[in-house]
This record gives C-alpha cells, structure tokens and sequence, in this order.
C-alpha cells in the first residue's frame, strides 16, 4: 500500500484497505492486490525468532461500479473474498453476475432482517437412530423460517441470500441459543437429548465463536457434551488452520463435532485426522444408490472402516428405505438419520415421536425400523 492509502483492522483476521489508484492502473483492476498478496507471502514474518509464512485472500469491489457507499462496499469486498478464498485464486474482483443479488434477493434481504428481530425462525429435529440398540440419543436441529405469507420456508430458500447478506452470523447466534435452550429443557424434563447445530463455514471463521457457544451453554445450565456442532468439510478447506483452532478449542471444552455431508467435497479423511473431530455423517449422494452400484458400497465400506480407525463415529444420512438401512447396518454404520426413521419436527411434535419409537423399540428390531 502507499501512504496515501488506508489499511484498518476489520476484526479476527480481516483487514480492509481503501485505496484511490491512478485511473491507468484502474484499468488493470487486479494487479495491485496482487502485488500486495505476492509480496505478503514472500516475505516471511519473524516472531521471536520464528519465521511465519502468511497467506490471504483478497476480494476487491470498486466505486463507483460496484458501490457508492462503505458499506455496499465493504459488502462487495467480502462477497468476492469468499469467492476468492473458495476459488483459491488468492485474489477476486466482485463480478455482480455471480454474486446473484437479484432484486427479489435484495427484497428478501430486508424481509429477513425483520424475520431476525421478530422472531420469525422455528428450528425442527430431526432424530438419529443408533444401529446397535435402535435408540435415539441425538437430534439435529434444522431451521425454517415461518414466513408470514408464504408459510414455512426450508433453509434452501433463504440461507443462501442470508449469508450472501452477511446476515448469518446473527442467525447461527440465534439458533445456537434456541437449540441449547430446547436441550436444556428436554434434559430437565428427563430426555437428555444430545442437539447438533449446523454451523455456517462463515460463523465458523468467527473467532468469537467458541466464547459464545460456552456462554449458550453456561446461561442454559447444558453440558457441553449434549451439543454438536455440525461443520462442513468445504467450511474446514476454507481455513484449515482457523478451523482446526476453532474447533479444537470447543472439543477441549467438550463440545463435540461431526463433519457434515462428507463425500460431496474433497476432504480426504486423512486431514480430517488432524482435526478434533467426534463423528462424520456420510452424504447422502455418497449413499443413496447404493443398493444399485457396488462401488458406491465399497466406497461407503471403506469410509466407514477408516473413519472407525481413526476414532470417528459414522452417521449415514438421508436414509429413505428400510433396505438401506439394513445395508448400512451391516456395513457398520453407527447412527441413520432420514425419512425411513422420521422426517424433521416441531419440539413438540419430536417428543411425542420419541414416546412412540420406545414404545416400537421394544417390539422385533425389523418391525421397529420399518415404521
Ligand atoms: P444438512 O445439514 O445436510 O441437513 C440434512 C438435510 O436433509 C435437511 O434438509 C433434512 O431435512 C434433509 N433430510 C433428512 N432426511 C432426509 C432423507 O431421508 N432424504 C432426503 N432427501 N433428505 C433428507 P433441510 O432441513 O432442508 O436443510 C438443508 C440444509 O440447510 C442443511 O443440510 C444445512 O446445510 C442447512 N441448514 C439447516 N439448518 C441450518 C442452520 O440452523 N444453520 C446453518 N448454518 N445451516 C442450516
Ligand atoms: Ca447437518
Ligand atoms: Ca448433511
């Protein structure tokens, strides 16, 4: 950077810089970022004697095209890191056709901004059976939004513009806290329940994370091991060594994790062995045909016999069929979530299921698993 430019701490690892090029170098939009990003991981920085080499992503939005205030800006800025840091291009120009902000999106943004302050989500739960003993110990909680016209929306509709909109940590906030709160209630009236929580590749880069999710914990009187929180494999790729922080310092606190939709990236389990990890859920693409195609089996096979090796637990999820079950079992599988056992439900709902599935579990284990 020049003098003349600004370079502030945004937060965590985040760094903003503004600076007014000359117009001829406006036309080679990425070469200062570039320059910059060469020279930062050139040149290793010695701490106490140690040389740390250092890397970033840089995302890069320019006014007037991209935005005429700061925060459009900034919002741009952080749009196209993401894209950078996924592309693993080092540096990304905001490019508008890929950021998808339609008009309706942007309708939608401000809807879900009163959604957040009124309260509009509901989380449902979706039972996970253990293969051994047919019992449900865990849920995983899974948010809807209750809108008020268009009736109960899943997360697909609207966490994409949600984290697009840097609204997503406020969610993961309020959903963390809801479903530690169900937890704490259902263990008060009996049924300690452990509760999973999806957690956003954008919130697990929050290095706030850990102090809030113990807080969560503390305020609800919920031991630790009664939560899970469920990171993608991509959301670990991002930031390897951020994740890896982040997350060993929950497990230390005992707070579980389980890798989600593993098979659907490019993770290989023998990272995953240098991660603090409890339990991986199998993808359902890596599944679902798997009665068809025998090397989707063998494949599934070998994931479960190595994840076992390296001390994770299995959960398959996406179980539709009762023959997939029974072939899950038999590969070892440790727990199946899907619609075979129960699609997800409202707490209320969730317990009356669970009184039911007692009641089932104690009748012939084909009988059970087939209702
Ligand atoms: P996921 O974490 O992989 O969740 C599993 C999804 O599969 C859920 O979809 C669930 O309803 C669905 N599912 C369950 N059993 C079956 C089955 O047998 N067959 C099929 N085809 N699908 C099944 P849902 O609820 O629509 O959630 C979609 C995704 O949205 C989740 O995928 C998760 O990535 C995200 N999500 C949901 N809730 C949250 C949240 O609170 N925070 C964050 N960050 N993401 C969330
Ligand atoms: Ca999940
Ligand atoms: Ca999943």
């Amino acid at each position: 950077m020049r003098p003349e430019d600004l370079v502030v701490r945004l937060g965590g690892d985040e760094f903003g810089c503004s600076a007014d090029p000359p117009a001829r170098h406006r036309q080679r939009r990425r070469t200062g970022p570039s320059s910059c990003l060469r020279r930062l991981r050139e040149a290793p920085f010695t701490v106490e004697g140690v040389d740390l080499s250092v890397d970033a992503s840089i995302g890069v939005a320019l006014a007037p095209e991209h935005g005429r205030t700061l925060p459009e800006l900034l919002q741009r800025a952080d749009v196209a890191m993401y894209q950078a840091k996924r592309s693993r291009r080092g540096t990304t120009v905001y490019d508008p056709a890929t950021d998808q902000h339609t008009v309706g999106q942007l309708a939608m943004v401000t809807e879900l901004r009163r959604a957040l302050d009124n309260d509009e989500f509901v989380l449902h739960y979706q039972p996970k059976v253990s293969l051994g003993n047919l019992q449900v110990t865990s849920v995983e909680a899974l948010v809807r939004w209750q809108h008020p016209t268009r009736g109960l929306l899943p997360p697909g509709e609207f966490l994409p513009v949600l984290e697009r909109s840097g609204l997503m940590q406020q969610l993961t906030r309020w959903v963390l806290r809801t479903a530690i709160q169900q937890a704490a209630s259902w263990r008060r009236a009996g049924m300690p329940l452990q509760v999973a929580v999806n957690i956003s590749p954008r919130s697990l880069l929050q290095e706030d994370l850990p102090a809030r999710v113990l807080a969560a914990l503390l305020a609800a009187e919920l031991p630790a091991s009664l939560l899970q929180l469920e990171i993608t494999e991509t959301a670990v790729m991002t930031n390897p060594e951020r994740a890896a922080f982040v997350l060993t310092q929950l497990q230390s606190r005992g707070v579980e994790v389980a890798i989600d939709d593993f098979g659907a990236g490019y993770t290989s389990l023998a990272f995953l062995r240098i991660l603090p990890v409890a339990a991986l859920k199998i993808d359902r693409s890596l599944i679902k045909d798997m009665l068809d195609h025998d090397e989707d089996e063998a494949v599934t096979s070998a994931v479960t016999d190595l994840a076992h090796r390296l001390g994770f637990s299995v959960i398959a999820e996406g179980v539709e069929t009762e023959a997939l079950l029974d072939r899950l079992a038999a590969l070892g599988c440790d727990q199946v979530q899907g619609y075979v056992i129960s699609a997800p439900l409202p707490p209320a709902a969730l317990e009356g299921w669970l009184a039911d599935w007692q009641t089932r579990r104690s009748t012939p284990v084909e009988t059970a698993a087939a209702s």
